[in-house]
């Protein structure tokens, strides 16, 4: 019997036997082992296909390296045009590429589609960005001169991505780099294989009847870590964009480093909220809900730890346990399911591990069970955990990538901000509160010392039209809006005489 997934892949153009190696419009299967993809709803098999090896990756960067050397001359509308094609075609393929989406990385079907929302909504910010790749026009100090700046395409972009946003963080970079004039060479997490073989399968659709677009601006490398050192080490790769975990993220950064080249950092968080005295509880459980348990807890942006007022924390604890009571967990394709499966065994471990050490460092766990009955069999699914902690212990520290919402009080807001601020992860954070004061000593240079700070919002669910990412160990990286274009242009700066004299900068005088 066929996969159900079989039929959504071939409206999108996917060939039956989907292979791991995409050289700008030819495919072809990688050197490496085989690879089977399972879905993490029902364990079922939805791919198989021999991966790449870093063998392949010469023939796949020396594609985006010759496709640079028209791309980059094709005026940034135009170019922007091409993305706005590929925002309609992924209008069309909506429903069919969140389908993928939830097969593969589990995403229930709203979340799914919101995904692929994103994506369509990068390539709108992105057809807008192509045509402001604006540079300054500076005052010289000498006389007759003209300083300015101008903003050039960089080259091949090396983007490497996780499993829990296998479409949207490669639309991300992807969009903003096509406009602004580079290639893009893929490797997705091993774990999303058809999400990325799909997006692929799209920009060859659009690619085919755009008579700009060079072979090889967009290319696709499926395979383990070696082939993303390969990449992160490939001197024809300017940029490396990794999203992933902290100790992934040191890897590439060493290795790119090495060569001196660019690494642009999205990794892990440790998110909380901070809920005041006056917080509003009804929104406060609400924007919880939502931000710990949503994506089983699997998004960057998860809300981890609740810092919350003694005087309201018994009756907040007490609504979420209510909350939690209530969740439906299940299949994920169900219309209603609000939490999905796990991504897989190894999560579930992590995730009871997590909680035992918890425990054994004073925690008390409320929920946090894996879940045998009335769900698809062959999936890890959970039930999300609230845990209470006596203080910011170790393990509160640290980021299990599972829905483990730990609970801790404080009294004075300062002790708050600096227990916000005690881990080494700095994401996304926020504070619930009517009290402006409150609200505002948050977002000072003092308050939360991350890359995304909300007021009455939760720390998850970031709208694509800010520039995304965190400090510390999340890696300094911004993605998406606001200018984070720049990361993949290089700065030339002119200075241009227009007169008959030739003055030297700072007075040096310098003649025979
Ligand atoms: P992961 O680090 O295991 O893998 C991410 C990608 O890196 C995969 O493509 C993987 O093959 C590759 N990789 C792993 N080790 C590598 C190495 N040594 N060299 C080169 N490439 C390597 O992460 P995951 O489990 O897929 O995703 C979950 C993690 O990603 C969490 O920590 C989460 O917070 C983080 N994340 C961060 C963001 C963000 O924007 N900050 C977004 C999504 C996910």
């Amino acid at each position: 019997m066929t996969h159900p997934i079989q039929e959504v892949l071939q409206r999108i153009g996917v060939n039956d036997h989907p292979v791991a190696v995409a050289v700008g419009n030819t495919w072809q299967a990688g050197a490496g082992e085989a690879l089977t993809g399972k879905s993490p709803i029902d364990g079922s098999t939805l791919v198989t296909l021999t991966q790449a090896t870093p063998s392949d990756v010469d023939t796949v960067v020396a594609t985006a390296r010759s496709a640079f050397q028209t791309w980059r001359n094709v005026p940034a509308p135009r170019r922007g045009e091409f993305v706005r094609l590929i925002g309609n075609a992924l209008r069309e393929h909506k429903a069919d590429l969140a389908a993928i989406v939830s097969w593969e990385a589990g995403k229930i079907t709203q979340e799914a589609l919101g995904e692929v929302q994103e994506m369509i909504d990068i390539c709108d910010f992105a057809v807008g960005q192509s045509r402001q790749l604006y540079g300054k026009t500076i005052a010289s100090e000498r006389p007759g001169h003209r300083l300015m700046e101008q903003w050039h395409p960089l080259g091949p972009v090396g983007v490497i991505s996780a499993f829990n946003f296998p479409v949207a963080v490669w639309s991300w970079n992807a969009m903003l780099a096509f406009v602004c004039g580079d290639p893009v060479v893929w490797k997705p997490s091993e774990k999303t294989p058809l999400c990325a073989i799909a997006c692929q399968q799209i920009v060859n659709n659009v690619a085919r009847d755009f008579p700009e677009a060079p072979d090889g601006i967009s290319s696709l490398l499926i395979g383990g870590a070696d082939v993303g050192q390969a990449l992160a080490a490939h001197p024809d790769l300017p940029l490396i964009s990794a999203t992933g975990s902290v100790p992934m993220g040191r890897a590439v950064a060493s290795t790119v480093a090495g060569r001196l080249g660019l690494s642009l950092l999205e990794l892990g968080g440790n998110n909380a909220m901070i809920v005041t005295e006056s917080a509003d509880l009804e929104m406060t459980v609400r924007s919880a809900l939502f931000s710990a348990v949503g994506t089983c807890g699997q998004r960057c942006t998860s809300l981890r730890r609740l810092i919350v007022h003694d005087s309201i924390a018994d009756k907040l604890l007490t609504s979420l346990k209510k909350a939690y009571e209530k969740l439906p967990i299940g299949n994920p394709l169900d219309e209603g399911t609000l939490v999905g499966p796990l991504i897989d065994q190894r999560s579930l471990d992590a995730m009871q591990t997590a909680l035992r050490t918890a425990e054994e460092q004073g925690g008390t766990v409320h929920f946090g069970n894996p879940i045998m009955q009335d769900v698809p069999a062959g999936g890890c699914y959970v039930h999300p955990a609230i845990v209470e902690m006596p203080g910011q212990t170790e393990i509160v520290q640290q980021e299990t990538f599972a829905p483990i919402l730990y609970v801790i009080r404080y009294t004075e807001l300062d002790e708050a901000i600096a227990l916000h601020n005690g881990v080494p992860q700095g994401l996304s954070s926020s504070i619930m509160t009517n009290d402006i004061r409150q609200a505002e000593q948050f977002l000072t240079p003092a308050g939360s010392d991350c890359g995304i700070a909300n007021v009455n919002v939760g720390p998850s669910g970031a709208e694509i039209g800010g520039a995304f990412g965190g400090e510390k160990e999340t890696g300094g990286g911004r993605e998406s809006g606001s200018d984070a274009w720049k990361a993949y242009m290089r700065r030339a700066t002119n200075t241009i005489n227009y007169s008959t004299e030739l003055p030297l900068a700072q007075g040096i005088k310098f003649d025979l």
